[in-house]
């Protein structure tokens, strides 16, 4: 503070909260795999590695650990195996999908940047450091309205703004995943901290919160479900949730 020219103990400063890491992510295998054949992760984007806290400084050794693992794996993945087949019919849709957003008019509602702010905005609010039943009830019920009202509007302008379109509708996705997988944790545990269930609770709530596509599903390797909760979130994707328990 004193090389940016800020006496600390000469004047009063302020201090906030903020997120250093997300604590879940992709699952890996012990080869940075994915679920999808061909795709490996590494660092941050996954989930797991740390369990519910990660220790400062373990952030840029897990990257620097497992960016060399999924490399080497990746490397050794495209020498063996044949390239992917693309699904014709997966990909017409993919592009269909483009084209309406690109054909789209433009409007507030509809607009990706105005989209992003508001996912953002919503889970610092209501599903960021501190949370509960009620803040995360209310992020479900504004996630709705932002599928209903705002997603089917997305429109894109040009390439950068049809891009930001579909990070929108995953930053949907993926916000409510955490919430819902948040909403049945009724417990805390390092950094997933609930105000309605400050205790941790190793009874029933020792093992990860792991939600995959219903049809999907992983084979279970660990003894399973204390919890179980179905639910839609969006219509494309019927999920699956589930508690998985370390055996
Ligand atoms: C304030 C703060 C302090 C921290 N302090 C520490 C610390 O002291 N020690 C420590 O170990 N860790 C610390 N961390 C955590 C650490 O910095 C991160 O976990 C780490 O940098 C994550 O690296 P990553 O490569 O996994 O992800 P990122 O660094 O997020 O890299 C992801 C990259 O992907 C790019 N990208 C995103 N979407 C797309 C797309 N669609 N196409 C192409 N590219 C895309 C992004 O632009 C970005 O460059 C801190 C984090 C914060 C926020």
């Amino acid at each position: 503070m004193h090389f940016k020219g800020f006496p600390p103990l000469e004047k009063p400063f302020h201090i906030a909260p903020l997120v250093h890491h997300f604590m879940g992510g992709i699952l890996i295998d012990e080869e940075c795999r994915t679920d999808l054949a061909g795709l490996f992760a590494a660092g941050e984007v996954t989930g797991g590695i740390h369990g519910a806290n990660r220790s400062g400084g373990n952030a840029l050794t897990d990257c620097v650990v497992f960016g060399a693992k999924a490399g080497q794996y990746a490397a050794e993945h495209v020498k063996i195996k044949p390239k992917s087949q693309i699904d014709e019919t997966e990909a017409k849709q993919k592009l269909e999908r483009i084209s309406q957003i690109a054909s789209r008019e433009a409007s507030d509602l509809g607009s990706p940047r105005l989209v992003k702010a508001k996912v953002q905005e919503i889970m610092w609010e209501k599903a960021g450091v501190i949370r509960n039943r009620k803040s995360l009830l209310e992020a479900e019920k504004e996630l709705t309205q932002l599928k209903q009202e705002n997603l089917p509007k997305l429109f894109g302008k040009n390439p950068h703004e049809v891009m930001e379109a579909i990070e929108a509708t995953n930053m949907i996705i993926v916000a409510s995943l955490v919430v819902k997988a948040a909403l049945a944790r009724k417990e805390s545990r390092g950094a997933h901290y609930r105000t309605d269930y400050p205790n941790q609770d190793d009874k029933k709530r020792l093992g990860h919160a792991v939600l995959t596509k219903r049809s999907e599903k992983r084979k279970a390797n660990t003894r399973i479900a204390r919890a179980e909760v179905e639910f839609d979130f969006l219509t494309e994707m019927n999920t699956h949730m589930r508690v998985q328990v370390r055996s």
